[in-house]
């Protein structure tokens, strides 16, 4: 039994009702075999034993009342899971489907991600169980107070900046940041995705969706192809799938297709992604209300189906596998020649198999969606210099990084014999440099 193997069955003997962590730690230990055994110090060190159990898990009552003076209990979590190459960094989701096993998931692939970016920021990942769908403002903002009052006894600037992701925006990173200042009496940076008027970053609402197009650029440009003229589906219609679909526009590709947890928008011609976006952004509103009846576009229940929309790319930006067998088996037979993850771990793994046997170009999460979290560090060097760059500069720095995790990822899956596996070379590279500083840090 390798290495690897031997770690994996740990992996699953002592976690064994958390099935996406498994998902995410099987695809990576899988990438891993070449390197473990071309670095026999890593099994010495116990670096992977380390690698997969994090430095610190965090659970805790979250309290709130709603407008009706009704009291309700969610759970929070924090899991700061590796920290060697710099403070732990990742997002907050707030969804009804957090548990422990999805925050370790997003947590474990934060720190890959962001060792890709080639930034100073280690892996951590937080949230909770509450849905803000359907809550007012007044009761967003007691419950992000409640969630801070536990939170920030564990975060700070130079220990651990969390950030948005689902049902986390600009509205609940701004109570969060609000309660953090009021509590600590501090002004730094704790939290990015903040407001441009307290030491948010230009560029930083843009950078997961604009980032996942760069990406797609390269990965594109390895076969001589463009965006221009290419049919593309985007699934969601958060802060990722929407600044995707801008940026697709931007580059002359047309977006045929988008969703939210309850149905599909979808037009040959291509949507209006500005009436999408007031839509989602200002008004609130769900997918289904997002477009002109007049236009041409039609909506559809099931969410799931909207692979089945004819299109060159796919870009899965909603939430974790949304693609299974069956649908990349509709996305091949339809042409599809690329696709690009927005989101974390979309993809299940019998599609990336089948994308990956049928030639289709796949670019992975923790590469294609690393934008967000990269100007997120971006707005970190601003806070600590206390400046801030125009948005040309961060978008400017945004593709110079995209442009090199792909570089990254295709030179370190070459060289340890799997030539364009993004995913293998992916893991590889990103794994190489936690690695390295586990190894010199000594056993901690
Ligand atoms: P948002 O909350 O802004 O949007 C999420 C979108 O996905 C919504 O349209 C939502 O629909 C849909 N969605 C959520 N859950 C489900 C589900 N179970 N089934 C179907 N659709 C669903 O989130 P983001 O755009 O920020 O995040 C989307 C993905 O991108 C996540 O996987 C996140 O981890 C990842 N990501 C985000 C980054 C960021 O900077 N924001 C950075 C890197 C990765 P509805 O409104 O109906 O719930």
């Amino acid at each position: 039994m390798t290495y690897c193997q031997k770690v994996l069955e740990s992996v699953v003997r002592r976690n064994p009702h958390e099935p996406e962590f498994l998902q995410a730690v099987t695809e990576v230990l899988n990438s891993l075999e070449a390197v473990t055994s071309a670095h026999p110090e890593y099994e010495k060190m116990g670096i992977l034993e380390r690698f997969i159990e994090p430095e610190r898990q965090i659970i805790f009552r979250v309290p709130w009342m709603d407008d009706g003076g009704n009291v309700h209990v969610n759970r929070g979590f924090r899991v700061q899971f590796n920290s060697a190459i710099g403070p732990y960094k990742g997002g907050l989701r707030f969804h009804p489907s957090v548990y422990i096993g999805i925050m370790k998931f997003l947590a474990f692939e934060q720190i890959l991600k962001n060792s890709l970016t080639g930034l100073a920021i280690g892996g951590g990942k937080g949230g909770s169980d509450f849905d803000p769908k359907g809550k007012s403002d007044n009761e967003v903002m007691r419950f992000c107070q409640s969630f801070m009052t536990e939170l920030y006894r564990h975060v700070g600037g130079d220990m651990d900046v969390p950030a948005g992701d689902i049902g986390v925006g600009a509205r609940e990173i701004g109570f969060l940041y609000g309660q953090y200042k009021r509590i600590r009496n501090v002004y730094e940076g704790a939290l990015t995705g903040k407001g441009i008027t307290y030491g948010g970053s230009l560029g930083r609402t843009e950078a997961t969706g604009y980032g996942l197009v760069y990406f797609l650029e390269e990965m594109l440009n390895s076969r001589s192809q463009v965006i221009r003229g290419k049919k593309v589906t985007i699934s969601g219609s958060g802060n990722v799938a929407i600044y995707a679909a801008k940026k697709i526009a931007q580059l002359g590709g047309t977006v045929v297709a988008m969703s939210d947890s309850n149905g599909y928008i979808s037009d040959p011609g291509g949507l209006d992604i500005d009436t999408i976006q007031f839509g989602k952004e200002i008004e609130r509103k769900r997918i289904s209300q997002c477009y002109l009846p007049e236009s041409g576009t039609r909506y559809a229940e099931n969410c799931n189906d909207i692979w089945s929309v004819k299109c060159d790319i796919a870009l899965p930006s909603a939430t974790e596998n949304e693609i299974d067998a069956k649908s990349a088996e509709m996305l091949v037979s339809n042409g599809c020649i690329a696709v690009a993850e927005g989101a974390n771990m979309p993809c299940t793994p019998e599609a990336i198999k089948i994308f990956m046997e049928n030639d289709v170009l796949f670019g992975p999460a923790k590469a294609a969606n690393a934008g967000g979290v990269a100007t997120s560090a971006l707005e970190m060097q601003q806070n600590s210099m206390r400046t801030s760059w125009t948005f040309e500069e961060v978008d400017a720095r945004l593709k110079v990084i995209m442009k090199n995790i792909y570089t990254k990822s295709s030179e370190a899956a070459k060289k340890y014999g799997c030539e364009g596996n993004l995913l293998a070379g992916a893991d590889i590279a990103g794994f190489l440099k936690v690695a390295d500083a586990m190894v010199a840090q000594g056993v901690v």
